[in-house]
């Protein structure tokens, strides 16, 4: 089962939610929680331990301009601008590569090598019995996520039961770790932007035929307008999340709401098993 927790809008507690699931399930079975939020991550916040970190690498080209003539293929080819021929020689502009290898492809000269690039970091720990926490986390100024979100899901690949904690919004890190994931838990809240975020991440899955239910977290008990758009688009509501002041400082001090207030852990357990049923995946 691989799960993705997502939302449309930034701050409506996803990774509450994907904590809180990871911890629950872990006290009965093996669960992986992949936080795929690269940009930044947090999960290692609620679950401190020690971690064995590798690096995540990209292949880049590396001009070899005692082979190269100028001819200006690599240049014309690179959709991204990440190369200008000049007459005498080829500038490399990192930043903008986007690893196709492409360049090295069209070179007639084969002056062309491709190199690996760090961009980012895949962390693994085992902070409680029954759970393992990866974390992949994008360098400061690499502007590449996808290919750290790519390998944190490949470290998940065998795992039976894998929790995805995404970035918010709907771009192409949301995508990349949304892809091949079973069903999708969307959390919102009910206000106006977390209705309007709420419709484009939707979206995003309904394009990927993907199997969605929402949770309303932070409710006031006004949630109608999200009701309704649920309602009306044959959504499940899976569970809601009360305003709560003692909930927000469980929160604030990095802690878990279902170890806090062990209570909360068959409501958990509940979403999970609502999510196993819209997966079609059988317990
Ligand atoms: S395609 Fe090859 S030979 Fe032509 S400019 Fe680029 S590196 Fe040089
Ligand atoms: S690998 Fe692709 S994106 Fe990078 S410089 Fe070459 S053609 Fe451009």
């Amino acid at each position: 089962m691989k799960l993705a927790v997502s939302s449309g809008k930034g701050g409506t507690g996803k990774s509450m939610m994907a904590a809180n699931l990871a911890f629950t399930l872990a006290k009965i079975e093996e669960v992986t929680l992949v936080d795929c939020d690269v940009e930044e991550p947090n999960l290692h916040l609620f679950f401190p331990a020690p971690v064995t970190t590798r690096d995540v690498t990209v292949l880049v080209p590396a001009v070899n301009e005692s082979l190269c003539n100028h001819c200006g293929k690599c240049g014309e080819f690179c959709q991204y601008g990440a190369l200008t021929v000049l007459p005498d020689r080829v500038l490399f502009f990192p930043e903008l590569c986007h690893s196709c290898g492409g360049c090295s492809l069209v070179c007639p000269k084969a002056a062309i090598h491709e190199e690996p690039k760090r961009v980012g970091t895949l962390s693994t720990s085992f902070p409680l019995r029954g759970l393992k926490l990866i974390t992949g986390t994008l360098d400061t100024g690499s502007p590449l996520a996808v290919p750290v979100i790519r390998a944190a899901k490949e470290e998940a690949a065998h795992d039976p039961v894998v929790i995805f904690d995404t970035a918010p919004g709907t771009s192409c890190p949301v995508v990349e770790a949304l892809d091949g994931c079973d069903a999708c838990i969307l959390v919102t809240e009910s206000t106006p932007f977390g209705l309007h975020d709420l419709q484009l991440a939707v979206d995003v899955t309904a394009r990927l035929g993907m199997p969605v239910g929402v949770v309303i977290n932070r409710s006031d008990g006004k949630d109608e307008e999200t009701i309704r758009f649920c309602t009306d688009l044959d959504l499940d509501i899976m569970m809601t999340i009360p305003f709560d002041r003692e909930i927000a400082a469980i929160q604030s001090r990095g802690d878990i709401l279902c170890r806090v207030q062990p209570e909360w852990q068959k409501d958990f357990h509940a979403l999970f098993c609502k999510c196993q049923s819209l997966a079609g995946v059988e317990r």
